[in-house]
Formats: C-alpha cells, sequence, structure tokens
C-alpha cells in the first residue's frame, strides 16, 4: 500500500469514514522524496520515537529504519486506521495520547531503557514551540530530533542576532541543539495542503549545552524578558521584569560588558549567559 499516494489517501478516508481535523493539524505528507530525507536526518540507532502518525506513512519508513517505533497519536479514531495501514510493521506501537500531557520520562524509561533514541515527525503546526520546547526542556535521552515544522518557525530556530526572526525560541534551541535545515517542502506536498510553505529542521542535541550557565532559570528569564517588548532597550526591558533598580541593572549590565542602550535582539547567546551570571549573583 503506498500511504504517500493521494488515492490510496482518499479510499482509506473512504473506507473509515475519516474526515480531516484541521484543528488537529492534520496534513499528510506525500513525497517520498521527503520521508526519505526525514529518516536518513534521524540518523536511527535502534529507537524512534514519532508524534502524530496521521495514517502513518512516516511511520512505515521509521519502522523499516529502526528497530522500535514508538509513535504517539491524539486522534483515536486513527487507531483502526493505523492498525491496517501498519498491520505488518511488527515494531510499531502506537500510543493514543496528547504528546504534550505524557509523562515523556516515563514512557522513555519503560519503551527505551537506557537507550538514547531518534525523534521524527511532521509535527502538527499549532503546537510546534510546546512541543520542542517540551522535548528539549525535559532533556531527554534524545540524539536527535528531525520534524517538518511551518517554513517560518524554521528559519525563526536558526536566525542570527539582530534578525527580525532571532527570539527567545531562537535562543532554546541553540541552548540545546545545532539546528539546521534539511530542505524547504512546498505546501502542494501535503494532503490536505497547508497554508504556508514547510521545512525539515534537524536539531542535533548538543552533549552538553552551548554555554555554561550558573542559573538555568534566570538565564531563561532573562532571555524572556530581553524579548518582551522588542522596541525598548534591554536595560527597560529588564528593568520592567528584574526587581533591581535601573543605576543597578546598569552596573550590572556594565559588569557583563553590555551597552545598557542596546536592544535585547542584538545580544547572542554568550552575552545572554554572561549578563545572567551577574544577574544571578546580585539576586542570590
Ligand atoms: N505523520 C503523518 C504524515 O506525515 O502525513 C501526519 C502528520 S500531521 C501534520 C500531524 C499529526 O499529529 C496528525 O495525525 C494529528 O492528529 C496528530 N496530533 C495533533 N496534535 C497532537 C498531539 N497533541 N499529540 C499527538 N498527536 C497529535
Amino acid at each position: 500500500m503506498d500511504l504517500t499516494s493521494p488515492k490510496t489517501i482518499k479510499n482509506i478516508q473512504t473506507q473509515f469514514g475519516f474526515t480531516f481535523k484541521k484543528g488537529l493539524g492534520q496534513n499528510f505528507l506525500t513525497s517520498p522524496a521527503v520521508l526519505e530525507d526525514i529518516v536518513d536526518a534521524a540518523e536511527i540507532d535502534g529507537g524512534v520515537i514519532e508524534v502524530g502518525p496521521g495514517f502513518g506513512v512516516l511511520t512505515k519508513e521509521l519502522s523499516a529504519a529502526a528497530d522500535k517505533v514508538v509513535s504517539i497519536e491524539i486522534d483515536d479514531r486513527l487507531l483502526e486506521v493505523l492498525e491496517y495501514t501498519l498491520a505488518e510493521c511488527d515494531n510499531v506501537k502506537i500510543i493514543n495520547g496528547d504528546i504534550l500531557k505524557l509523562d515523556l520520562h516515563k514512557l522513555f524509561a519503560e519503551e527505551f531503557p537506557n537507550q538514547t533514541v531518534s525523534v521524527a515527525a511532521n509535527l502538527p503546526y499549532y503546537i510546534t514551540t510546546p512541543i520542542i520546547t517540551k522535548l528539549l526542556e525535559e532533556r531527554l535521552p534524545i540524539r536527535n530530533i528531525v520534524v517538518m515544522v511551518q517554513k517560518e518557525v524554521a528559519q525563526r530556530l536558526q536566525a542570527k542576532p539582530a534578525s527580525k526572526d532571532y527570539g527567545a525560541v531562537t535562543l532554546m534551541c541553540r541552548y540545546y541543539t545545532e539546528p539546521e535545515i534539511v530542505t524547504i517542502v512546498p505546501a502542494g506536498l501535503f494532503v490536505p495542503p497547508p497554508k504556508v510553505d514547510s521545512a525539515v529542521l534537524k536539531l542535533k542535541v548538543l552533549d552538553k549545552p552551548r554555554v555554561d550557565v550558573k542559573n538555568e532559570k534566570i538565564f531563561f528569564r532573562t532571555i524572556k524578558a530581553a524579548f518582551s517588548q522588542r522596541r525598548k532597550t534591554l536595560l527597560n526591558c529588564l528593568s520592567s521584569n528584574f526587581s533591581f533598580s535601573k543605576d543597578e541593572l546598569t552596573e550590572i549590565m556594565e559588569s557583563a560588558g553590555i551597552e545598557p542602550s542596546r536592544r535585547g535582539e542584538t545580544l547572542d547567546i554568550n552575552e545572554f549567559a554572561k549578563l545572567s551570571d551577574k544577574l544571578w549573583e546580585r539576586t542570590k
């Protein structure tokens, strides 16, 4: 059964009375070449976790490349479809649940004890950032995350300081990973086509975070504060988010080698690390 064929997708829809739910980001991939790109980029060595199998088009390819695939799908209407489409893939386990609500530490420990796994997915776009944030912030044993996301999101996650796409999520990804755009995917390669083009994004998880910080909470709070009001100076942004006077903040920023008149979006990750360390020293 060729799950990349729009005709097969239509037939399965008819057979199971399945209609796409836009609210669940159901845009199914129909390109064998892009599937191959995702599987190659995932560098699978043992286990793989997938988010949102849909009709199972990517799951099937992952199953051929992995020892074991665990795939999490929120839409229970898809369970009987997947039983049919993946009947021959006996190394696939489907879990019916919401990726954002699952206890992933428990899932990894039960399904992949003492292993580092790859994550591969054509993500539901309405929750791309929360999913990536959860996968990274929970410090799970993940080798790399290869995901289809909106093109704009992929560009944001790769953006350079001072560009319009650079933001808190860029820095979160840079802290934990080396991001790379694998390929751009036109909207016409999905059924139904989404409104925007997509990109396959690879996030290679670093052995340890890119910068050493004294306190991660303060590091991320500093970043969040810096981007809270883009038109304001960093000094004003920090002053609305930390309980220091402007004089104290000026002194802290200067001790980190950062001009108080700069805007948050001009700082690179090393500067954020320095600044947050200085803020942390004064908060203790
Ligand atoms: N993997 C299929 C493909 O490539 O054609 C389908 C991808 S489709 C873009 C996203 C899938 O994620 C859908 O099957 C949708 O039902 C599922 N999904 C949406 N929200 C989810 C959530 N919170 N947890 C798990 N799966 C979810």
